[in-house]
């Protein structure tokens, strides 16, 4: 009898993290093991993460490292063979921007959100209501009923007031995927605080880090040795020693459901159809919605939810020539910073590159990226590479005191690349995976179960283990 077959549709870190799943995990192919395949429309595999050569060194193109403590992406290269590569994060601690210099960010704070008074204390350039707000909820925390869900905004402002909003959460949270606290779902991007704003008292109060039994050793963040973006080759080459069929610059064109016979579906590209039991569907929600159309209701919401732009800039220069923070990973800066004519700053974050990942450091450079671009600021996105850089060394000049004009840059831009997990997000997850799980379409990544690399690998594995329990009914 034919062996059953899968197609995975993308190929970034979810689509190959379901098709490593499917293959048999840590123990490897069985018997049973489903025929997969691979189809990614782009040249390489990796999606939102890759590699360039740059200032002599392979740096990341996008994501530069991922969470260690949670388990998903160091388990995956563990047990892909590739733990010897794994760097932890070097230094500790950021800045923020405000009131024309950089401010040490407080230690106590959960995502931006202040869990002691000492922490805000320590900000001077806040104003005295942005202290009393912090005092009123450590002492007399407002009244807010949080029901099913919230925008993470409506919470910390009826909670802590806007200036603590606006200066120091919203830099933090909003960076992560681009959005707007006021926008992006409490439940589903910050459940900590979700579940802090449900216990009806203070929310720093609830926030506030337990004492931990035994200090974790372990690095909050990591990166690889070639960067994260070798982590998309590397595991391909493990998924083709198994058999895994992968097939790139192939985008899908349709889902055929099949009315009858031994297949449910059929996959078609340009050129070729393959037969599918079950399909995973591991690509951006824009692209998910219109391949799936046929599950009706659900398959437009994807189509519709919004996404995020981004563009990065890498500049590497002369170590005398700027003069960077003593410590410290980056820089946040505040939205609506003042900048100049009436208009404000287009960076939303610095990260000190080589500080953060010390393979990357030479005594005679700084390798720094800066980050630009929100889901309602596209302002970068639509100058010109040579215009955004002019600009942005501008800027950089202001921030850290000192920037030359010129040195080698790069500029990637991420198009409609971080999802936007609205308020009631986790609802419209739901109804979506009840329609599609229920045709035998698995969706995968980024779009659904958090917008970071652990988290979209788990994403692609928990898909891989569905079809793999089908298999076994
Ligand atoms: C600028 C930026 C910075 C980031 N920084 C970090 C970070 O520091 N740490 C962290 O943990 N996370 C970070 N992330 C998030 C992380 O990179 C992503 O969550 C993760 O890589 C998403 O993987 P994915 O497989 O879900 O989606 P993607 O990587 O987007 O993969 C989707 C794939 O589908 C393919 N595709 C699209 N249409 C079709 C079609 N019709 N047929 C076939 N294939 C198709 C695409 O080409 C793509 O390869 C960052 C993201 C961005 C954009």
């Amino acid at each position: 009898m034919a062996r059953p077959s899968v197609v995975v549709i993308g190929g970034g870190l979810s689509a190959l993290a379901a098709a490593w799943e499917l293959s048999g995990g840590v123990e490897g192919p069985r018997e049973n093991t489903p025929s997969i395949e691979i189809i990614e429309s782009a040249e390489g595999l990796g999606g939102a993460v890759g590699t360039m050569e740059f200032a002599g060194r392979i740096v990341d193109t996008g994501a530069d490292g991922f969470l260690a403590r949670r388990p998903e992406a160091v388990n995956l290269i563990t047990e892909i063979g590739a733990a010897d590569q794994l760097i932890p994060i070097a230094h500790s601690g950021a800045w923020l921007f405000l009131n024309g210099h950089c401010v040490a960010i407080p230690e106590g704070t959960n995502l931006g959100v202040p869990t002691s008074l000492a922490s805000v204390r320590g900000v001077r350039e806040l104003s005295w209501r942005a202290q009393w707000a912090a005092r009123r909820d450590y002492y007399w925390p407002r009244r807010l009923t949080v029901d099913t869900d919230a925008s993470i905004g409506a919470i910390v402002r009826a909670k802590l007031g806007n200036e603590l909003t606006d200066r120091v959460i919203e830099p933090m949270i909003g960076g992560i995927q681009a959005g707007r606290v006021d926008d992006l779902s409490a439940s589903a991007v910050f459940p900590a605080l979700f579940a802090a704003a449900r216990t009806g008292g203070s929310l720093m109060k609830a926030l506030a880090p337990l004492p931990a039994a035994v200090p974790s050793s372990a690095p909050l963040f990591c990166t690889l040795r070639e960067g994260v973006g070798s982590l998309p080759t590397l595991l391909a080459t493990r998924l083709l020693e198994r058999g895994v069929r992968i097939r790139t610059s192939t985008p899908v064109t349709a889902i055929r459901p099949t009315p009858a016979g031994s297949h449910a579906y059929e996959v078609d590209t340009a050129t070729t159809t393959t037969p599918a039991n079950y399909v995973v569907l591991a690509t951006p929600p824009q692209v998910t919605g219109a391949l799936v159309a046929f599950l009706g209701e659900s398959s437009d919401e994807l189509r519709r939810l919004p996404s995020a732009s981004a563009a990065m800039i890498t500049l590497c220069v002369p170590r005398g020539s700027t003069r960077l923070p003593a410590t410290g990973t980056g820089v946040l800066v505040p939205l609506k910073t003042p900048w100049r004519n009436g208009d404000s700053f287009l960076i939303t974050a610095l990260t000190f590159l080589d500080r953060k990942w010390p393979h990357l450091a030479r005594d005679e450079d700084v390798l720094l990226r800066v980050h630009v671009g929100r889901i309602d600021d596209r302002r970068g996105l639509e100058m010109s590479d040579d215009e955004l850089v002019a600009r942005v060394r501008e800027e950089l000049a202001v921030i850290v005191g000192a920037w030359p004009h010129k040195g080698e840059s790069v500029v990637v831009r991420w198009h409609d690349a971080l999802p936007q997990y609205l308020v009631g997000h986790h609802d419209l997850v739901e109804r979506a995976r009840a329609a599609s799980e229920a045709r035998g379409i698995f969706l995968a990544g980024k779009t659904y179960d958090g917008v970071g690399i652990p988290a979209s690998i788990g994403s692609g594995r928990r898909a891989g283990r569905e079809i793999l329990s089908r298999l076994a009914d």
